[in-house]
């Protein structure tokens, strides 16, 4: 390039000798020649056609490409899969605070209507539950995975809230299928088919959630048409996820006192769950009952280990009660050991998420940029991230 530059410039003081028609045949010839010309200094970019920052237009969606991704001008760009998105670094304008709760809400059934004798507590209409979608989607509460939640990879628009969604025990209000003209379709009444009508009306709500199953139950989980397979697969192939409630739904406090106790109840479901998808890993464990063993020895055994040839390893274990997690940014998380709020049923209970809907207020939760790369926390709050637990993203403050 340097060369090339230099050669041009010998031949411009070569035409400077010669006659002004001369002149203006050289100029022309060498500046086609030296690539990227049009971008050297002198040539300041017009101020009108200029792309603008996301600082100076906050309010325009950004999708953010790193530097390898940025599209050549001649391509063209790949619309953002995810819609709505919005990441914003005008962060005093709206306060992002990536050090903040996200609440993890835990359902278990779900009926068309209450009738007398079904559990009060756990059991939740479709009715109530899609009212509950739009509350939480009004105050800015927008769905992430487990896996997202896991690795701290806030995917959600600038100035909203991540929450996460579980299932407890493949109860078929959670999910069922249905057949029409001999296909397989999710069930309408079901959590995932109202979540499915939502996430169209609302797509940049998003439509994620983590069924947490016990394998001994069989054909009974997710019970209605099509075969395990058919309806692990539906659930995987939209978008969410399954993780492990143990073989026989074990109390781990009053019915395991060793570790080959365990690692059989966690062991055993893997094994079931490989047989109906080969590489169906559980990588979440929900604790029936919200137990613990009481021996604090054997809860290293809930995290990982070995059942005869079958490997397990939990990256999150899930609690029962009662409040928001701290992030997995944050030196408070507990991986092995995350709160959850759960569903108000027919009775509300304190701290149902009825009872913490509002409090579960912007000061005190996590607040997104947009950008799942960046974890950007006011200078307060900077004490509130453990910079080890960063996983690759970049730490901003403000
Ligand atoms: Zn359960």
């Amino acid at each position: 390039m340097n060369k090339r530059y230099r050669a041009a410039l010998a031949i411009l003081a070569i035409c400077l000798m010669i006659s002004g028609i001369m002149l203006t045949a050289c100029n022309k010839a060498p500046g086609s020649e030296i690539p990227g010309n049009t971008n050297t200094p002198g040539n300041t970019p017009d101020p009108v056609t200029a792309a603008p920052t996301p600082e100076a237009s906050p309010t325009i969606p950004a999708p953010a490409p790193t530097p390898e991704e940025t599209p050549d001008v001649a391509e063209p760009t790949v619309p953002d899969p995810r819609p709505g998105h919005l990441i914003r670094t005008d962060y005093e304008n709206f306060l992002p605070n990536e050090s903040g709760e996200i609440p993890i809400i835990m359902f278990h059934r779900f009926v068309e209507v209450f009738e007398p004798g079904m559990d009060k507590e756990f059991t939740t209409t479709f009715s109530e539950f899609e009212a509950m979608l739009e509350k939480l989607y009004e105050q800015g509460f927008r769905l992430i995975s487990m896996k997202d939640f896991i690795e701290c990879n806030i995917d959600v628009p600038a100035g909203t809230m991540p929450i996460v969604f579980t299932f407890d025990d493949g109860t078929e209000g959670q999910f069922n299928l249905i057949e029409e003209n001999g296909v397989l379709k999710v069930n309408p009444r079901s959590a995932v088919g109202i979540m499915m009508a939502f996430n169209e009306k609302h797509p940049d709500f998003g439509l994620k959630g983590i069924f947490y199953v016990n394998m001994d139950h069989g054909n009974n989980t997710f019970k209605g048409a099509g075969d395990l397979e058919d309806r692990f697969r539906f659930l995987l192939d939209n978008g969410l996820e399954l993780g492990t409630h143990t073989w026989g739904h074990i109390n781990f406090t009053t019915g395991a006192k060793t570790a080959d106790q365990i690692t059989e109840s966690i062991g055993r479901n893997q094994e079931a769950a490989y047989s109906v998808i080969p590489n169906l890993e559980f990588y979440s464990m929900a604790l029936p009952y919200g137990s613990l063993p009481k021996d604090k020895d054997l809860r290293a055994f809930l995290r990982e280990g070995t059942y005869k040839d079958i490997r397990y390893e939990h990256k999150s274990i899930l609690a029962v009660g009662a409040n928001p997690t701290k992030p997995p940014v944050s030196p408070d998380y507990n991986p092995e050991y995350i709160p959850r709020i759960r569903m108000q049923g027919i009775e509300p209970v304190a701290q149902d998420l009825t009872w913490w809907l509002p409090k579960m207020t912007a000061d005190r939760m996590f607040v997104s940029d947009g950008d799942p790369n960046t974890i950007v926390v006011p200078e307060s709050r900077k004490d509130r991230v453990d910079e080890s637990r960063l996983n690759g993203k970049i730490l901003i403050t403000y």
